[in-house]
């Protein structure tokens, strides 16, 4: 269990000495207890202290890399149960799988597919994460070419699933770009004394909880640093309960025999792979693999894993400023929002529906979207007006014309007062936006002396 404040406090030197940045041990506890600390920064504790709070103060659940440099992906180092509690730092990778039985022209077209698989949604790239390469053809040499063929081909890092024979052909090939070793539970200790030797991540597998205790003590006698664990479901449901009992454990118990990052392998006739794919994002699944590279099938996955890996706290932003939509002219439509990032994407998609080309001001608002930032005295009739006068779009239109979002409709007075823009109140919703810019007569944005 992780250790409160006091007991902390109790093993600290006590003597306010300041060296850690803080005023007081106790702060210095408070931050530990927070997860915001670790011991290395009281130089003066003992080294009792050291080993017992060095080690409650590792992350409940450690952090396996996979891959290297930019691309790498990242499993593992979460610190709470509940996204409201803190957040969730490493969203759940999806793999795609591809066969090293697959013919030279099936597996460009497959690797084709799969680096395909990437699109921007509310301003961030979402795509696969990883090539899970299978070995289905018995034949290192094959494995290992296939392999190599997916690194290069994919340029994504690899999941590794075969015997510790084909593993070890393949590592002499693509170790070096950090693969994340898989090998059947029958030779587990193999794989991980490949793991240990080459100093990569490994999978333990075995089917229920009990025999995947085991499997993770057998991989970590072997020498095994890095381990990432799969209980091996039968069905969705029991994947959902492995993966919650797996991180309740790591988390609120602390139980390190089982606290790992999750692997799930839903393909290979697994039952309603994408159904149970869907329930291991929010639910904690460190990796899935699919046996598929269907944008129709793992579109929808990517989509929910972005809703749920986004943090709340921090909402995503997009630049102030001034945002030409489709050819704007100096009698173009000036609208503005805030730099929220659902607000924009969604305000500028309906601009692109009606049409008309515009010039789109986006407000700093801290990525509040407009009722928030108005609430909270970001979006007021003073920084609209300053914007006018002073964020440059006066000298892109000849018009003094801004359409003002609806649902801060009693904003429009007072910034006519400050700006001596005339301001047309749009609509409450956006949706309603294709509409009401069709709608507007050209004269409204005639030149202001016009
Ligand atoms: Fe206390 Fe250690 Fe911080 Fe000094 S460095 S104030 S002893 S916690």
């Amino acid at each position: 269990m992780a250790l409160t404040a006091l007991e902390i406090y109790k093993l600290l030197p006590k003597t306010n000495c300041k060296e850690c940045g803080l005023p007081t041990c106790l702060a210095f506890a408070m931050q530990m207890a927070a997860g915001k600390a670790g011991i290395e920064k009281c130089p003066p504790a003992s080294s009792e202290a050291k080993e017992r709070l060095g080690a409650a103060s590792a992350p409940p659940l450690p952090r396996v890399t996979v891959g290297t440099g930019d691309g790498a992906v990242v499993l593992g180092d979460e610190v709470v149960l509940f996204r409201h509690e803190k957040t969730f730092h490493h969203p759940t990778a999806i793999a795609a799988s591809v066969s090293d039985t697959l013919g030279e022209e099936a597996l460009v077209e497959r690797l084709r597919r799969i680096t395909a698989l990437s699109f921007e949604r509310v301003g961030q790239t979402i795509s696969v994460d990883m090539a899970a390469v299978r070995c289905d053809s018995s034949d290192p040499a094959r494995f290992a070419r296939v392999a190599a063929a997916a690194l290069s081909g994919a340029g994504k890092p690899l999941l590794l699933q075969g015997p510790a024979s084909a593993l070890a052909a393949a590592v002499k090939e693509v170790g070096a770009s950090r693969p994340l070793l898989c090998p059947p539970p029958e030779e587990l200790e193999d794989g991980a004394k490949l793991a240990a030797s080459a100093g990569l991540p490994l999978v333990a597998r075995a089917r229920g909880l009990d025999a995947l205790e085991a499997a993770l003590a057998k991989a970590r006698a072997a020498g095994a640093k890095e381990i990432v664990a799969d209980p091996m479901p039968e069905d969705a449901g029991r994947a959902v309960a492995d993966s919650i009992c797996i991180r309740t454990l790591a988390i609120a118990h602390r139980a390190r025999e089982v606290a790992y990052p999750t692997a799930f392998d839903l393909g290979g006739g697994f039952p309603n792979p994408f159904a149970a794919a869907c329930l291991l994002v929010p639910k904690y699944a460190s990796l899935v693999v699919l046996d598929t590279a269907d944008p129709a099938e793992l579109l929808p996955i990517l989509t929910l894993r972005q809703n749920i890996f986004t943090d709340p706290q921090r909402p995503i932003q997009v630049e102030p400023g001034i945002y030409a939509i489709g050819k704007a002219t100096p009698s173009s439509p000036v609208l503005i929002t805030t730099n929220f990032s659902l607000t924009y994407f969604t305000v500028r998609s309906d601009i692109e529906a009606s049409r008309t080309p515009a010039h789109l001001l986006i407000a700093e608002c801290d990525g509040m979207s407009v009722l928030t930032a108005w609430a909270a005295g970001k979006f007021t009739a003073e920084s609209v007006a300053k914007i006018l006068l002073d964020g440059g779009i006066g000298g892109q239109v000849e018009h003094r014309t801004l359409i003002l979002p609806g649902m801060v409709a009693r904003l429009s007075g007072r910034i006519e007062e400050l700006s001596r823009w005339r301001v047309l109140v749009g609509p409450q919703e956006s949706s309603a936006l294709p509409s009401y810019l069709r709608r507007l007569p050209p004269a409204a944005f005639l030149p202001a002396n016009g």
